[in-house]
């Protein structure tokens, strides 16, 4: 079990790698993030002491219960699932320094509210629903820049880029047009010079479409099945719990 985990690491290293040479990138500019739902803190544990940094929730009750077993192993948490407005108290006891799925206005503005209340500050990622199914969240692109400017006003939210989930497709050309949706509101921003705006952070890429994702400028692809195996939950599980799916 654990050599596994071990060995699919060193697998996706080499995933990255190849694909940062091919597309004529520096790989340390690509952050490997563990998506770790559904998956034990021993085993998360495997990994943290195999060197890697950075991982990622998408329920704020599991960041709960493997917070114990974690938190004295150096380590970056991210959240990266739908957050519920009743849970933003929850979900900054826990060490979380960025939420990758800010995708709306009433969100970002309890978050600021309660980040004033506690004197502290978050980093951000704005989610943009690139493939615009219906069944998955995010903000739609042609809404990404409003909300974008809307949120940097908010003094305790630090903009750092852009997070997506592409389409499930076995087409890469239909998957690569969501990353370029994304790289394209990253450039408009950037453009834009809004104030209090970093837009270094392209979050894409998964287990399936990582190679894509850096190919058109990710800096964090976030894997979760090709590092841990297959979930028993599907994921609509965690990405449409609200909308019924
Ligand atoms: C589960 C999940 C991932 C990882 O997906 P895999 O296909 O298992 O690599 C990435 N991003 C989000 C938002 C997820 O929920």
């Amino acid at each position: 079990m654990k050599e596994d985990i071990l060995l699919h690491l060193e697998l996706i290293d080499d995933r990255i790698k190849k694909a940062c040479e091919k597309a004529g990138r520096n790989p340390d500019e690509v952050r490997l993030l563990l998506a770790t739902k559904t998956v034990s803190a021993e085993r998360i544990k495997t990994a943290l002491e195999s060197g890697q940094t950075l991982i990622a929730e998408n329920k704020v009750q599991e960041l709960k219960e493997k917070y114990e077993i974690l938190k004295d192993i150096p380590h970056e948490n991210h959240f990266i699932g739908h957050l519920q407005t009743n849970k933003i108290k929850d979900i900054l006891k826990y060490d979380v320094v960025c939420v990758q799925s800010l995708d709306r206005w009433d969100l970002a503005e309890k978050l600021h509210q309660r980040l004033l209340y506690e004197g502290k500050t978050i980093e951000v990622l704005i989610q943009v629903n690139t493939s615009q199914e219906e069944s998955k969240f995010g903000v739609h692109p042609d809404e990404a820049v409003e909300l974008t400017r809307r949120v940097s006003e908010l003094s305790t939210l630090k903009i750092k880029g852009l997070m997506t989930i592409g389409l499930f497709s076995a087409e890469t050309e239909k998957v690569r047009a969501c990353f370029k949706i994304l790289k394209s509101l990253q450039q408009e921003i950037i453009r834009q010079n809004i104030p209090n705006v970093e837009m270094k952070e392209l979050s894409m890429g998964m287990s399936g479409d990582l190679e894509t994702a850096i190919e058109e400028g990710a800096t964090i692809v976030r894997v979760g099945t090709a590092i841990f195996g297959a979930r028993i939950y599907p994921d609509s599980y965690y990405w449409n719990e609200e909308k019924g799916v």
